[in-house]
């Protein structure tokens, strides 16, 4: 009989569990569904359904080419699944275990209806196997990963399956283009142009990374380099696994350890979303329900400028208008462009998050939502409310001129001198807002309204 691949965000063939398996267990039939039903609030947003387009694309031609196709179906997984076992006499399915607590849903209502079997294969380690001495979660990051580095370097990436056994007669399938995964936006995704979704893309990055990652540490800071990987996205969609990233850039040298401790944040975020399954909509510290966030009119006009980068903070601004013409932010100017929500505007951080979901390519439902509440100070490690980034500060220390140059042309005649604080420095080009409001009267009304979760 043949058996289902269900695929999911492990869109590659090669240190893939699943198909491995799967390739062991009969003709192949692997299947991708979209699912828009079990996410529900958090259905995927629009930034990651452009990249999921053309990693499907891709999937499925790296699947050709080994004799095999993909399936596309549209709804309820379980239905779907159900319905396809029965078309094609399959008697299992395959997949790789996901973490997203609507996956949780969808495994355990397709396990009611078919055989599952699930596999590891998207972090360092299965999330909820690394646990204190007495057999507790982590809650913090940094016990976390001196724990989980001692089970580390992980297992050498399975290589590619030599064939996938294809089965007599194929199941239909939806074609790609009608799912309307596309933009329709006339001013977005222009910039989505640097990417190259699906797996042979992912390998290059990772190859060319693999090159600088030993200066990662002293690189990844400054905006206006490329110093770090740029793999977000192809992990989020597992192109890549966690474990081929680790075995290709361990050896580097240098300060590649930093490189491989910021994977570890990746499976630290699933092992608090295991815990919190609700972390994006809710604060972890229940004091942080009292913070008095501004709402209404002014608090939506607010949130509007900084979504189109219109601040009048320089690397606030530009890294808003990376995210919205490329998808992806430098990591310190997200949490730059993150604390200035936060705290200089005193906007809940739910709305941040909702932004970034539906910008990010690399949007992923447990490394936004903890990076959020880190920021916020809500979440299950520190309080780090009261530590109010200046975002001018920041931009002069990392260097970030020639960033905002980029992101910001109407900036780009001021010296690296001027251009972090054009207001100050009395040259703010008239097409070019005004701050919104001053860094010290922001910290001011941002600690007043932290007295209140006291
Ligand atoms: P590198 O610096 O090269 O790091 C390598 C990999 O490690 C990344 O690709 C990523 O998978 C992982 N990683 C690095 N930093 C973190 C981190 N802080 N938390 C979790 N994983 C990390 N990352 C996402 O993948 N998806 C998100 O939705 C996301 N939202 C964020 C929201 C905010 C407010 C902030 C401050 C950070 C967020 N991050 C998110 C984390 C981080 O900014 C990105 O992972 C990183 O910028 C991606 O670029 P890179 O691949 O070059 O990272």
């Amino acid at each position: 009989d043949p058996v289902i691949l269900w695929f999911r965000r492990d869109l590659r063939l090669a240190d893939q569990p699943a198909l491995a398996a799967a390739c062991q267990d009969g003709p192949v039939i692997p299947v991708y569904i979209l699912d828009d039903d079990a996410p529900k609030h958090h259905a995927m947003g629009g930034a990651s359904r452009w990249w999921l387009h053309h990693s499907l694309d891709s999937l499925a031609a790296d699947l050709k080419e080994n004799g095999s196709r993909l399936i596309l179906r549209r709804g309820k997984s379980a239905e779907v699944l159900a319905k396809l076992a029965e078309e094609t006499g399959a008697a299992r399915v395959h997949c790789i275990r996901h973490w997203e607590p609507w996956w949780g849903n969808a495994e355990r209502a397709v396990a009611k209806e078919l055989e599952l079997c699930c596999h590891d294969g998207n972090y360092l380690a299965r999330p909820g196997s690394i646990t204190t001495g007495s057999g507790k979660p982590f809650r913090i990051y940094t016990p976390f990963w001196r724990a989980l580095k001692q089970h580390m370097p992980p297992a050498d990436p399975l290589p590619r399956p030599r064939s996938i056994p294809a089965p007599s007669k194929w199941p239909a399938s939806d074609k790609l283009a009608d799912w309307s995964l596309l933009p329709t936006k006339p001013d977005w995704a222009t910039g989505f142009g640097e990417w190259q979704p699906g797996e042979a893309g992912a390998h290059k990055r990772l190859d060319a990374f693999a090159r600088h990652a030993a200066r990662y540490d002293e690189e990844r800071n400054f905006p206006s380099i490329e110093g770090s990987s740029r793999l977000s996205p192809h992990l989020h969609f597992g192109e890549l696994s966690a474990a081929q990233a680790w075995h290709k850039t361990a050896d580097a040298g240098g300060s590649v350890q930093t490189f491989l401790s910021e994977l570890g944040w990746r499976d630290y975020a699933q092992n608090v979303i295991l815990q919190f399954p609700a972390y994006a909509t809710e604060n972890a510290r229940e004091n942080f329900d009292r913070l008095p966030w501004r709402t209404g009119k002014a608090a939506k006009a607010d949130l509007t400028a900084w979504q189109q980068g219109r601040t009048g903070y320089p690397i606030v601004d530009a890294g808003m208008r990376q995210l919205w013409t490329t998808g992806w932010m430098h990591n310190r100017v997200r949490m730059i462009t993150a604390s200035f929500l936060i705290k200089h505007l005193l906007i809940d951080w739910r709305e941040g998050e909702r932004w970034f979901w539906d910008c990010l390519v690399d949007a992923d439902y447990g490394s936004n939502a903890v990076n959020w509440q880190w920021t916020a100070g809500s979440g299950v490690d520190s309080n780090m409310f009261v530590r109010i980034m200046a975002p001018l500060t920041q931009s002069e220390k990392f260097d970030a001129a020639g960033y905002i140059r980029r992101w910001v042309p109407e900036l780009a005649k001021l010296n690296d001198k001027a251009i972090h604080d054009p207001d100050e420095a009395g040259c703010r080009p008239e097409d070019y807002p005004p701050k919104m409001i001053g860094h010290r009267e922001a910290r001011e009304r941002a600690l007043e309204a932290a007295k209140k979760t006291k």
